[in-house]
Formats: structure tokens, C-alpha cells, sequence
């Protein structure tokens, strides 16, 4: 892979908003100092906390712990000063926002039916958002044609795949072309590979090498089970990292978070992950077989990550009856182009038989 020529005038800083260039970050105790020797500089409780722990509880943590980080660049294979390791990837698409969208002034752009949290993030800093929505071809979701020419407006592009809710995979060569023309404005193009655990062979994260203003997400909260300890990464050029580092809150990751997150990263966790993945793509397909065959489904997007998405004659009366059986379904018709569409989260076998099961209490409408 060959660094396109427009590249070299890439340069992250003068992207930034001037208020991040100018700004001194927040010195913690713990970045000035470290954690060993007597602290006395940060005014934390010298005592442990009154419950049974191992942990040093009373004492801010490190604001990016080095064994988490290079554990998650081991797995990544990436340097460490690529990563910076958020509450969730919530927390990297709002720093994103932040640091690189003046008020008023700049825009994002977002591909509907997508999650809603670029478009939310972009409001609350007052930057425009610019919508290509995604076009159905043959029963799969794929970029409009229109992106490359509504990106060019736009300081941020977020794409996301597998994409969420409608779980199709954006090509590598389309992300290719996309950032490599957004390179001479400077413009940066966000993939948010939450599911890609689901979809390994399809990360842009080797797209890195060539496109400094590439941006990937990951998280654990999908495919390593830990939606509960907030961990997301943001991975990408290190003056990015810097300039995200600099607005980030100073102690992010609270540290039984951190200490939960290490052991279900090791070797062994990950060899427990991967049966899982193949439990759940069994459960997918039992689930698929019960709802192509269904009376009452009209349209089924299998998609590539854990959950699909399908279209029903009444979707409120779907989420509502099976609300009544206590299984919690996700209404998506509020998205363009997706009226009457629910999305299903693949859950374990006992999970996914009870809504086989309930599914098949359903008369034909
Ligand atoms: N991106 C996508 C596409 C998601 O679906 C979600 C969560 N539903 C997130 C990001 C946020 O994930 P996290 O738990 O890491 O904040």
C-alpha cells in the first residue's frame, strides 16, 4: 500500500477548532506524577474504601492504564499511541465531534438508517448534520452515490459497518476512495466498527497505513460481552489521539472497569469468545429459518452483525405483543426508509427458542 500524495499536507491540528489548538489539556495528578511513593497530590482518602477489594479504590486511576492499552494494540495490531481508550465508543464520537466541529459553522455527515448517536453527538456542539441516505440494491444497503459529493462539505464522514440497524458491510474500496478524497480538505471519515468481531475479514483498520485521516472505532461492549464496563477505542493517527486526549475527561476509566476488561481480553477469554461467536451465528440462522417462513414478515436483512432486521406488516403490534411476552424488540420505522421495520438482537439458543416459540403464536395479519 502506497501513501497517496495528497497526505502530505494532512495535518490534524489545523483541522482541530482553534479553541482545542489553543488549549493547555488538564494536568491530573496522576499524569504529572504517576502512582508510586507516598501521594499526597491529590487529595484522594488515604484509607481503603470499607468493603472487601484488592484494589487500590481510594486512588484515582491512571487516565490510559499502559497494560489495557497494550494489550488492546496487541489485539489490534496498531502502536499504542494510536489508541485512545473511552468510556464506550459513545465517548469517541462525542470527542470527535468536539474537537474537530466549530458551532455554526461545520457540518457531519451521516448515512441513514444509522445509530443515532453521530447525528445526536453533532446537535448538542451545534454542528450542522448532512444526511446520504444509505439506497437499497437488491435487498442489501449500500452507500449512495451522492456521499463523496456531500462529504466534501463535511468535517467528519461517519460510516459504520457492519452497519447498525440495517448490519450490511461497507467495502473497503469504497472507504478507500472516500477518505483518500476527503484527504486534500482535511475532512476525516469515521468508521465505527462496532460489530466487526462479527465480520472480521472486512475492518478498514489496514486502510490506516495509507489514510491518515482514517478513523476507526471498536468496542467492548458487542462481541467481548462487556457493554456493562463502558469501553470503547478510538484508533487512529496520533495527533488525533493527542488532540482527543486533550478534552477527554481525566480519570475516564474507572478502575474495576479496567481490571474486569484485562482477564476477558486473554488469550483463554478470547478462545471462549470465538465459541460464542459461533453460538450465536448458529442462533442466527435458526432464528433467519423462522422468519423467512413467516406469515407475518415481509422482508429479511440477515446482515453481518448480531442482530437482523426485518420488515413486518404492523412493527407496533409486533414490539407490543411480544413486549406482552416479555421479549423486548427494537421498532427501527422511525428511520428513513425503514417503516415497519423491527430489529431483533441474536440471544442465546434458550432465548432465541422462547421467540421462535412466541413467533409462532403469531396469526397471519
Ligand atoms: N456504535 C454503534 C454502531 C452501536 O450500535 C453502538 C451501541 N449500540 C455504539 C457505537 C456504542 O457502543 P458503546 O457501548 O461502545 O458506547
Amino acid at each position: 500500500m502506497r501513501l497517496p500524495e495528497s497526505s502530505a499536507g494532512f495535518d490534524p491540528m489545523q483541522l482541530a477548532r482553534p479553541e482545542i489548538r489553543a488549549l493547555t489539556p488538564y494536568a491530573s495528578a496522576r499524569s504529572l506524577a504517576g502512582s508510586s511513593g507516598i501521594l499526597l497530590n491529590a487529595n484522594e482518602s488515604p484509607f481503603a474504601p470499607p468493603i472487601e477489594s484488592d484494589s487500590s479504590l481510594n486512588r484515582y486511576p491512571d487516565p490510559q492504564p499502559e497494560t489495557l492499552k497494550n494489550r488492546l494494540a496487541e489485539i489490534y495490531r496498531v502502536e499504542p499511541d494510536r489508541l485512545l481508550i473511552t468510556r464506550g465508543s459513545d465517548e469517541g464520537i462525542d470527542l470527535l465531534t468536539r474537537v474537530f466541529c466549530r458551532p455554526n459553522q461545520d457540518r457531519v455527515l451521516i448515512c441513514p438508517p444509522c445509530f443515532g448517536m453521530y447525528a445526536l453527538s453533532a446537535r448538542v456542539q451545534g454542528a450542522g448534520v448532512v444526511e446520504s441516505n444509505l439506497i437499497e440494491e437488491q435487498g442489501e444497503f449500500a452507500l449512495n452515490p451522492d456521499i463523496q459529493q456531500h462529504a466534501l462539505d463535511c468535517r467528519l464522514t461517519f460510516l459504520c459497518s457492519p452497519n447498525n440497524p440495517t448490519g450490511n458491510l461497507i467495502s473497503l474500496d469504497r472507504i478507500e476512495s472516500l477518505a483518500q478524497s476527503q484527504l486534500p480538505q482535511g475532512g476525516l471519515v469515521i468508521v465505527d466498527e462496532a460489530y466487526i468481531e462479527f465480520a472480521p475479514d472486512n475492518s478498514a483498520l489496514a486502510l490506516q497505513r495509507i489514510l491518515p485521516n482514517l478513523v476507526i472505532l471498536r468496542t467492548l461492549s458487542k462481541a467481548h460481552a462487556l457493554a456493562g464496563c463502558r469501553i470503547g477505542v478510538v484508533i487512529a493517527n496520533p495527533k488525533i489521539i493527542e488532540l482527543l486526549r486533550r478534552i477527554i475527561a481525566p480519570y475516564p476509566l474507572p478502575t474495576p472497569t479496567v481490571e474486569i476488561a484485562l482477564p476477558v481480553l486473554s488469550d483463554d477469554a478470547l478462545n471462549i469468545q470465538q465459541q460464542q461467536l459461533t453460538e450465536l451465528s448458529e442462533q442466527k440462522q435458526r432464528l433467519l429459518a423462522a422468519l423467512e417462513s413467516h406469515p407475518q414478515v415481509r422482508q429479511t436483512w440477515p446482515g453481518a452483525a448480531n442482530f437482523v432486521l426485518i420488515r413486518v406488516d404492523d412493527a407496533k403490534r409486533l414490539i407490543q405483543s411480544a413486549g406482552d411476552a416479555g421479549i423486548r424488540l427494537r421498532d427501527q420505522s422511525a428511520q428513513p426508509g425503514l417503516d415497519n421495520c423491527v430489529r431483533i438482537t441474536i440471544g442465546s439458543k434458550v432465548e432465541t427458542t422462547a421467540l421462535i416459540e412466541f413467533l409462532e403464536t403469531l396469526n397471519p395479519s
